[in-house]
């Protein structure tokens, strides 16, 4: 199933002309700067705002079609919002707040019991909002938007507002509940963090349109892109977990047929995880390469192909962009790199990467579904 979005909207400064397709259930970031028009979209697809021209479907469920004169209002969508301020009611305990417009479907999909538990807000439940820290007031946020029992939850940069100690206390939860929620959603960021964790789907939007549209995995490694060009630029890997070697403390994980050796990870052989390679830490040498077990400490020496080569002049830098087979990892090195190397697409490399260099980030895509 898909979720296709297509909006047109003429604003004075701006026209917003944006059209993307993604997997249903799954996480889609919108990622691009400030004014590039992300939150038109989610404001299009909660029915807040009606643009010139606009198609939302989910699978076969029309939202707005406004060509055939479809354009179901606000109350009668079925989906969840959480802004950067969690706009609870003050004056109402979080219990009433997780209650209140609370769907009750007659086999409930997302139970109240099982939110409170995986969002950690059970303690919280007598409280009032504001005897609550900010992150804490988003998880109760969150928890109240999926308790309406959403077919989409809408996200526009929910934790924007927290500090970044916050920020990191809350990204677990919200990875937790990605793997269980089977339903789209629309997520808003800025943070590359976010993005890494999160997305199935990235939408990256400049200027009122879509620069590029595609799997985490695959625009994470794009060269081209705006995103590679970033301080912390890194491709994101989805892996399992295949052995572990108690005796080196290491974990073998496979991405396709590349294997990547990291620090041992505390997770069941066969767990789906992803992981992000960042782009100043891979190194490339041309060819096949032999791994010098006594005179290197890498552990990874991944065979792969030059996809692309752009150019990264803020870093004096050239990028790099290696595909591996089960995925891409994307190289920031110098052009004198390149030249030396005489790397092109098509040049058959290897990429050099430390275990400790890579980052794991948790669950890709879970086994237990809650919501269908
Ligand atoms: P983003 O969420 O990516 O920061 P928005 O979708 O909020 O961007 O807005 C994109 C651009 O659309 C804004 O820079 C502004 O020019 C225009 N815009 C958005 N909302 C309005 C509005 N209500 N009235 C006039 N212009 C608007
Ligand atoms: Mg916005």
């Amino acid at each position: 199933m898909n979720l296709s979005v297509e909006l047109r909207h003429h604003f004075p400064a701006i026209d917003i002309a944006i059209e993307f397709s993604v997997p249903s259930p799954g996480v889609t970031v919108l990622f691009g700067p400030s004014g590039s028009g992300k939150s038109t979209v989610i404001a299009a697809a909660a029915g807040l705002l009606r643009p010139d021209q606009c198609r939302i479907a989910i699978g076969g469920d029309m939202l707005a079609d406004t060509r055939a004169g479809i354009w179901l209002p606000p109350e009668r969508r079925r989906v969840g919002l959480v802004f950067q301020d969690s706009r609870l009611f003050p004056h109402m305990s979080v219990s009433n707040n997780l209650v209140f417009g609370m769907r009750r479907t007659r086999e409930r999909e997302i139970d109240f019991d099982e939110i409170v538990e995986l969002l950690g807000i059970h303690a919280l439940l007598s409280r009032h909002p504001n005897t609550l820290s900010g992150g804490e007031r988003q998880r109760v946020a969150i928890g109240r938007a999926l308790l309406r029992q959403p077919q989409l939850l809408l996200m526009d940069e929910p934790l924007a507002s927290l500090d970044t100690a916050r920020k990191s206390e809350i990204l677990p939860y919200l990875a937790r509940l990605k793997t269980m929620l089977r339903l789209p959603v629309l997520y808003v960021t800025h943070s590359l963090d976010e993005l890494a964790q999160l997305a199935d789907s990235v939408v990256l939007i400049e200027a009122g349109s879509v620069v590029a549209a595609g799997p985490v995995a695959e625009i994470s490694a794009r060269a081209d892109l705006p995103l590679a060009r970033r301080d912390d630029a890194g491709a994101v890997l989805i892996c399992r977990v295949a052995a572990h070697d108690a005796t080196r403390q290491l974990t073998r994980l496979s991405c396709g047929p590349a294997t990547l050796w990291v620090p041992q990870a505390d997770l069941p052989e066969g767990t789906l995880l992803r992981v992000r390679v960042p782009a100043r830490e891979v190194i490339l040498a041309r060819g096949e390469v032999d791994l010098l077990k006594d005179a290197l400490s890498l552990h990874n020496v991944l065979p792969g192909t030059v996809r692309a080569i752009a150019a990264d002049p803020d870093h004096r830098a050239t990028l790099v962009e290696v595909a591996l087979g089960g995925g891409s990892v994307l190289s920031r090195v110098t052009p004198d790199a390149i030249a030396r190397l005489a790397l092109a697409p098509g040049t058959r490399v290897s990429a050099l990467i430390k275990s400790m260099s890579v980052e794991i980030l948790g669950g890709a895509r879970g086994s237990r579904p809650v919501a269908t």
